[in-house]
């Protein structure tokens, strides 16, 4: 067994994962006594676990900001973009109608609303979904100071896409601008890495937390329904990304799981695709070998419209739903269901539980009673940690075909299994 100061930092998170799982759930069997609530719970845990998840969200607004210019400034043909932006949302768009697919038909096929005891119903605010006329309006910022201020990630794109054209067409100057931005984005990737170094703690505090305060009733009366949207989760993650890679980059699918292992476990600790963002572009760029032309663009355009994992227990739930209060479902609400979730998904955030948030707009469409949303409250959580696995996973899976196709993936940084050593540098920082 390598001792802990030789272990590298993924091991290390994983450790801290493990560690942390097993702390909650004594505390939990030990009926979360005074002393926890108050010193770990609400006191060490909360405070260690916000902090880290505030290191990482502090780095999301510069890093994609200054990443996404130094991309599009480096493009020596501004062409490429469009044709970038086209192929990366068509393959966003299709990866999320699969994945919908996928969760209509095995909730019609394993009916898991049917015979539910309710345990614990509680109420729930019902959102809107932003319609999606108003999502193309607010992509472009009307002020993008604001847009930052706020971390709205597709203005922040659209302004940093069109502020790294002008600097391409600038000349003289706009080098000059371009090689200050290059020189800010070594220094921020630093930041990041040296963010990184911390995090078993934050990952330790943040898993404890949740299984020392998750009740297991909850999970025992929804039980089919969490199994599964496990299950569907899993065969997405598992058997359409990988068959998607292989069919069109022949690249090993086990090599890309492995080299976006970091990623995965920040996404499963922080349930948040925009937190995981840092660690997504770091993985893709420095272990997968995108270019920074490819990756500074798809990976936070993916972490906002690209949510698989959030779409397929939209779609699990709305059939539990519908099954719970005994309601038939037709083909076209199926249909509306589909569409849906697609535009749930693009107008929303990668933060925790939106998800389940924006599930009161598409059940609303449907016509199906909101309140449902009140039986699979209690187990948000845990599917929330595992979608988001599912959600970056699959921004990276499509960031990595389009490098492939654009011909900005070096085969041979994928192919080395200890290439970017990022983990090991913050390793030697830490
Ligand atoms: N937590 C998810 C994410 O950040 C979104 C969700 O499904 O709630 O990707």
């Amino acid at each position: 067994m390598p001792s802990l100061k030789n272990m590298n930092l993924s091991s290390k998170i994983f450790v801290a994962m493990l560690l942390g799982g097993i702390t909650g759930a004594l505390l939990n069997l030990m009926g979360t006594p005074e002393w926890s609530q108050i010193w770990l719970i609400d006191g060490a845990f909360r405070v260690v676990g916000q902090v880290f998840i505030s290191l990482l969200k502090m780095l999301v607004v510069p890093l994609v900001f200054v990443s996404l210019i130094c991309g599009v400034s480096s493009l020596s043909d501004p062409k490429m973009l469009g044709r970038v932006g086209g192929k990366t949302i068509a393959l966003y768009l299709v990866t999320t109608g699969i994945a919908v697919t996928l969760a209509l038909t095995s909730a019609v096929i394993f009916q898991p609303g049917v015979g539910v005891n309710p345990v614990n119903l509680v109420e729930r605010e019902i959102a809107e979904v932003t319609p999606f006329t108003q999502v193309l309006i607010n992509m472009v910022p009307n002020n993008p100071v604001a847009a930052m201020a706020d971390a709205r990630m597709l203005p922040i794109i659209v302004f940093a896409v069109l502020l790294g054209l002008s600097i391409t067409l600038s000349g003289e100057p706009g080098k000059r601008i371009s090689s200050w931005f290059q020189d800010f984005n070594t220094v921020i990737m630093k930041l990041v890495t040296l963010v990184m170094s911390v995090a078993p703690y934050g990952v330790f505090a943040l898993i404890a937390n949740m299984a020392a305060t998750s009740n297991g009733g909850d999970f025992l009366a929804v039980g089919k329904y969490i199994v599964l949207v496990i299950a569907v989760l899993l065969f997405h993650a598992l058997i359409v990304y990988p068959s998607l890679l292989v069919l069109l980059t022949r690249l090993s699918p086990r090599m890309f799981v492995y080299k976006m292992r970091a990623a995965m476990m920040f996404a499963f600790s922080t349930a948040s695709s925009n937190a995981t963002i840092p660690v997504t572009l770091e993985s893709v760029e420095k272990r997968v070998g995108v270019s920074n032309k490819i990756a500074s663009f798809t990976v936070p355009l993916g972490a906002t419209i690209n949510m698989d994992g959030t779409a397929i227990m939209q779609g699990i739930a709305t059939g539990f739903i519908a099954q719970f209060y005994g309601i038939d479902l037709s083909l076209s609400q199926y249909l509306m269901v589909v569409v849906m979730v697609i535009m749930a998904s693009i107008g929303t955030a990668g933060v925790p539980s939106v998800g389940l948030v924006l599930l009161a707009g598409v059940l609303a469409q449907v016509g199906l009673p909101e309140e449902g949303i009140a039986l699979i409250l209690g187990v948000d959580r845990l599917l929330d940690m595992i979608r988001t696995v599912v959600n970056i996973t699959g921004d990276a899976t499509v960031t990595t075909i389009v490098a492939k196709s654009e011909g900005e993936l070096d085969q041979s940084v994928f192919r080395d299994p200890r290439a970017g050593q990022i983990f090991a540098s913050a390793q030697k920082d830490a």
